[in-house]
């Protein structure tokens, strides 16, 4: 059978071809929506699988709603536990992303976040590799800036602001890259089209801070708590600067998504050597181990289907 098979939609499960809105869906025409992205991963030396950080991918939800006044259906322990109900039913043996979805059903014509009401829902997919995690990316900086948090808001995981982060990566498709990096409005670096950005200089990894108009990335999280813990590394939340991508030492992306990434060049300068850097292949690896719940300490962060 064809996964996925369900969707968890107007308040059920129901075979996801059932799972359909109306053209006139108010959010359709404005991108007045909230989503969310999360995995899950399949072990199958244990043949569990585990959602990672879960928790907090809807406690983010939940806070972006309020940006846009969309009322969830539901409170974060409830869309946990329908998540958790919906893997079920798929019953997968391999790992899936996961797209929860809030936006406003009204049939109303009108850009407008009030009066209206709203729509829920969840579906599942089998995802490998969003990008490519086995050799180094090759990225431009992109010539269409984020949206700042002031027009828009990347915090906000906003439908419509993804036309942002589409323009973005598409340029750089068609010039023959993997990826984009972003600039802020005023020139600092921002993150990826659809990840965050970490830079490694003389054993000190640094990151956007959360003002420099990124999404709030729970990878990003993870691996600042990992950097500083586990590999007792600096790590700082900075501005970074465009030339700083030029002569880093390592960098990498990161997200539900992307994963760890390692970039190899940006704008055809090479980075390091090429290859992926060392600290970049320690945190890819240890990542990799703690969304698998392999390492104890954070076992926590993996809720189990
Ligand atoms: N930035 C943007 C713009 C994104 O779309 C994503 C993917 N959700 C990220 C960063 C990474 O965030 P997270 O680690 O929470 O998936």
């Amino acid at each position: 059978m064809e996964k996925p098979e369900y969707a968890f939609f107007n308040g059920k499960i129901v075979p996801i071809a059932e799972a359909k809105i109306d053209i006139r869906t108010n959010s359709i025409h404005y991108g007045t929506a909230v989503f969310e992205g999360i995995r899950a991963y399949w072990c199958a030396d244990e043949k569990k699988m585990y959602v990672f950080r879960m928790k907090e991918h809807y406690r983010r939800m939940a806070d972006n709603c309020k940006i846009l006044f969309l009322e969830l259906p539901h409170s974060v322990d409830d869309m946990c536990r329908i998540t958790l109900e919906l893997l079920r039913s798929e019953n997968y043996s391999e790992d899936v992303y996961i797209r929860p979805y809030a936006y406003f059903s009204s049939l109303r014509i009108s850009p407008k976040l009030i009066d209206m009401e709203t729509g829920f829902f969840i579906y599942t997919m089998p995802l490998g590799d969003y990008v490519d995690t086995t050799r180094g990316l090759n990225v431009c900086v992109s010539s269409w800036p984020r949206i700042s948090d002031n027009m828009i808001s990347a915090r906000g995981k906003i439908a419509g602001a993804y036309v942002n982060s589409a323009l973005q990566k598409t340029e750089a498709v068609r010039n023959g890259f993997d990826e984009a990096i972003v600039l802020t409005s005023d020139g600092h670096v921002a993150e990826g089209s659809a990840m965050n950005l970490f830079l490694v200089k003389n054993g000190i990894v640094s990151t956007s801070p959360t003002t420099e108009d990124i999404l709030e990335g729970i990878t990003r999280d993870a691996i600042l708590t990992l950097a500083c813990e586990e590999l007792k590394l600096t790590v700082l939340e900075r501005k970074i600067d465009r030339t700083e991508l030029y002569t880093a030492d390592e960098l990498f992306f990161c997200g539900t998504g992307a994963q760890v990434a390692a970039i190899a060049s940006v704008d055809h300068r090479v980075i390091g050597n090429g290859e992926f850097g060392s600290i970049t292949k320690k945190i890819q690896e240890l990542y990799m181990q703690v969304v698998k719940a392999k390492v104890p300490k954070y076992k926590n962060w993996c809720t189990e289907v």
